[in-house]
């Protein structure tokens, strides 16, 4: 029966790799999301045969009431809440080590020095990330203003994290007993996932996500070895590292050391960077259909508006009649654009756009040079030319489509609506921009009735 077991963790860890290399491209990423779900049954499947095992009316209570209560809201989800939704169940992941972390020590389970050290610091991770994720999760959700900095925000870190070390080395050298040190390190543990996420704001937001989500891995890898749980080890394993992975690309898309995220965050609301002057010139829908229809090259540069408005269908029908038309048409992605990672290439993919008309960041930049019209749907901080040049701009440094550089410039928006880090952009005031107003969906619905009328 142990050897049944072991094989079936093993293949459930196996699915989980293998699903997550096939979560790589978009061409094998549904499938890739399916061997990861036939891994996760089998290993939630093969835990009911473990020798020993009780509660198990609670478990499928707890199984049918969390599994249904998730597929309702996969199913119900809008794609521009998904942030928020990985961020609660990347919590859930971590809040749930560090309750197999809590039980274990109060079942004494927990022995040997190497079990109780993974044990207490997959307890203080996975506490951090409980908490950390859930004010994410409020952030993003609106229910909390942005950032909120305590005065001496350092400091209280520090202290706080000392002090949850400090007790983490007591729990370790004295045994473990279920007392009061244990019950303070973890309430400490929790409190100092509010503070550290709390300041966090502005455009920083993504890879906190991505950094919370390393986090829980690393806990539940190490709660994993306290069980003796090989599927557990290799997925929490395999979410550290990829998560630690995306978190460094992240920070690097966005030009932010990881240290500069916790330690001096953007707040979330409008402060930094110089003043903007000038007019914004109107474009109508004629003029954009008159522009792109009879250009070479358009380079179109999705953002958040695209998905709140659900606009990507209505885009790749334009795009298609320009291709018609002979206009070379491409989509330029830049890696933070919307809200979460990977948002824009989801919604292209959703509506259908080929792959090899997508580009990211590095491999398109060049070219809005030699673009007689660059299309801006609802995106706003990952074009803004201040992080280019502002050094007292919040986004200075960061790597920005450079939109600004072809020959015309048009951007669809609804007003004069900030982007996510709440600051002025230049862009919209440049010479060679047009604002083309309006929600995307609508505004490009007009501007493909006006490329037909052109066409006659
Ligand atoms: P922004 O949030 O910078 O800008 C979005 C723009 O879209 C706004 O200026 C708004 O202007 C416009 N808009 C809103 N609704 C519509 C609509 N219905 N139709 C047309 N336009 C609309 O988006 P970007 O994609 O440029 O940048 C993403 C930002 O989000 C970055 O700062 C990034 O760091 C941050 N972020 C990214 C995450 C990720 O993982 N990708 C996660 C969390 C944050 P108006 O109101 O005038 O219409």
């Amino acid at each position: 029966m142990t050897v049944f077991i072991q094989a079936s963790y093993f293949a459930a860890a196996v699915l989980f790799i293998l699903g997550l290399k096939a979560m790589a491209s978009p061409v094998t990423a549904r499938r890739g999301i399916q061997w990861g779900g036939i891994g996760m049954v089998l290993a939630t499947l093969v835990t009911f045969a473990t020798p020993g095992m009780q509660n198990v009316g609670l478990m499928l209570v707890a199984i049918v009431l969390g599994g249904g209560l998730a597929a309702y809201l996969g199913r119900v989800v809008r794609m521009t809440d998904m942030p928020q939704m990985v961020a609660i169940y990347n919590g859930m992941g971590g809040g749930a080590a560090a309750a197999i972390a809590a039980l274990e020590f109060a079942r004494g389970h927990v022995h040997g020095t190497t079990a109780t050290i993974l044990a207490v610091l997959g307890a203080l991770i996975g506490s951090v990330a409980f908490s950390g994720s859930c004010v994410a999760f409020a952030k993003l959700q609106g229910l909390m203003k942005k950032a909120f900095r305590l005065p001496a925000q350092n400091a209280v870190n520090l202290a706080l994290a000392l002090a949850v070390l400090g007790l983490a080395i007591r729990i370790v050298a004295g045994g473990f007993p279920l007392g009061s040190d244990l019950i303070v390190f973890f309430v400490l543990s929790l409190v100092l996932g509010v503070v550290l996420t709390t300041p966090i704001g502005g455009a920083d937001m993504p890879v906190v996500i991505s950094l919370l989500n390393a986090f829980t891995g690393l806990a539940v890898g190490f709660e994993g070895y306290v069980l003796g749980n090989p599927a557990l080890v290799i997925a929490g394993i395999v979410v550290g590292a990829s998560g630690t992975l995306l978190t460094q690309l992240m920070a690097k898309a966005m030009n932010r050391p990881i240290a500069n995220v916790i330690f001096t965050p953007i707040s979330g609301a409008a402060q930094g960077g110089a003043a903007v002057s000038g007019t914004m010139k109107e474009a109508s829908a004629m003029d954009a259909a008159a522009m792109m229809r009879f250009a070479q090259k358009v380079i179109i540069v999705p953002g958040y508006g695209m998905a709140v408005a659900g606009a990507q269908h209505k885009v790749w029908e334009m795009a298609r009649l320009l291709q018609e038309a002979g206009v070379e048409v491409k989509f330029a992605i830049h890696p933070v654009a919307g809200r979460m990672p990977g948002h824009m290439n989801v919604l292209l993919a959703e509506a259908g756009v080929p792959y090899e008309m997508i580009f990211d960041l590095e491999e398109i930049n060049e070219e809005f040079a030699t673009a007689d019209v660059a299309l801006v749907i609802g995106a706003n901080d990952v074009v803004n030319p201040a992080a280019r040049t502002d050094k007292s701009s919040p986004i200075y440094g960061m790597p920005i489509l450079n939109v600004d550089q072809a020959q015309n410039v048009i951007v669809n928006k609804r007003g004069k609506g900030a982007g996510y880090s709440g600051i002025e952009n230049a862009l919209f005031y440049g010479e060679n921009t047009r604002l083309l107003y309006g929600s995307a969906q609508q505004a490009i619905a007009d501007v493909i009735a006006d490329i037909k009328t052109l066409q006659g």
